[in-house]
């Protein structure tokens, strides 16, 4: 498992690497655009070669791009969703240029519409920023249930999946906070275990590429999206070692978006106590 943090891009993707570096990650997730503004980024030249050149030089082995919340593929509204395909158009086409291993993408929100007509219209925007761009994956992310957001069920990103034609760049990106605030139980090895079952029964196989790591300040069932420090949450220290040492999860990159101890993002220390806390959870599973 490639445990890493999402890190700040201010200054260019290169910088993105240096901070990932002094935290210890083996992977890193940013947002390829300003979280509150509209405006894509499109990444010079230079600027890529800097990244590339960078990541080849690191311990840094995996780079997740998270597509910013302003987006919703599902929006009723047809000018949110020409702006959401442009922005996810540019943030595949920024994956493709800096080698990403994915886009992570929020599915949408019907707001307080028909669900299954949110979903056929995530899907067709979608399908259509996929068949405008190269290579690059895309993830779609569980969410935690809150309002209309879709993919808070493995059947709903199923459903997503299909609605976006099923295409194979499609993949999911699994986070445990999320997993956990819209009631699906994953903190014993058994529970997770029957979780990724239905995650793989209702997505089909291979589609689980990437993770989040992150401890759960509301309750099981919550439908409130919080995010904690490991062990600080509702999993608490036993269920993130139990997630981060599930045995599927084995090569992929996870990151943690916790908020860390001056609210800037998880420290060294940290990135390093994840990764124990994965050794303790291996040498339990041993032990089984
Ligand atoms: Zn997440
Ligand atoms: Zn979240």
């Amino acid at each position: 498992m490639l445990i890493g943090a999402h890190v700040s891009p201010a200054g260019g993707p290169a910088k993105a690497i240096e901070r990932g570096t002094e935290l210890g990650a083996r992977s890193i997730q940013i947002f390829n655009q300003n979280p509150r503004a509209w405006k894509p980024t499109v990444y010079s030249d230079e600027q890529i070669e800097e990244f590339r050149a960078a990541m080849a030089a690191s311990d840094v082995d995996a780079l997740l791009i998270h597509a910013v919340y302003l987006l919703n593929a599902a929006s009723e509204d047809s000018e949110i969703r020409e702006k959401t395909l442009t922005s996810l158009i540019a943030s595949l086409n920024a994956g493709e240029a800096l080698g990403a291993t994915a886009v992570v993408l929020h599915p949408g929100s019907a707001k307080g519409g028909d669900v299954g007509q949110a979903i056929e219209r995530a899907g067709a925007t979608i399908a259509e920023a996929l068949a405008e761009t190269g290579n690059c994956a895309l993830h779609l992310e569980n969410t935690a249930g809150a309002g209309g957001t879709l993919g808070r069920s493995f059947d709903e990103l199923g459903a997503l999946i299909e609605a976006a034609g099923g295409d194979e760049r499609i993949g999911i990106c699994l986070d445990s906070c999320h997993m956990l605030a819209s009631g699906i139980e994953i903190r014993t090895a058994d529970a997770l275990t029957a979780a990724i079952d239905d995650a793989v029964a209702a997505t089909g196989p291979g589609r689980i590429g990437s993770l989040h790591c992150n401890d759960s300040m509301m309750e099981f069932g919550s439908n409130r999206d919080r995010h904690a420090d490991l062990g600080e949450g509702e999993l608490g220290a036993e269920g993130c070692s139990v997630f981060l040492s599930e045995p599927r999860f084995e090569d992929l990159p996870c990151v943690m978006e916790t908020p860390g101890p001056e609210k800037k993002g998880p420290t060294a220390k940290q990135v390093a106590e994840a990764v124990k806390l994965r050794t303790k959870g291996l040498k339990k599973r041993a032990k089984r």
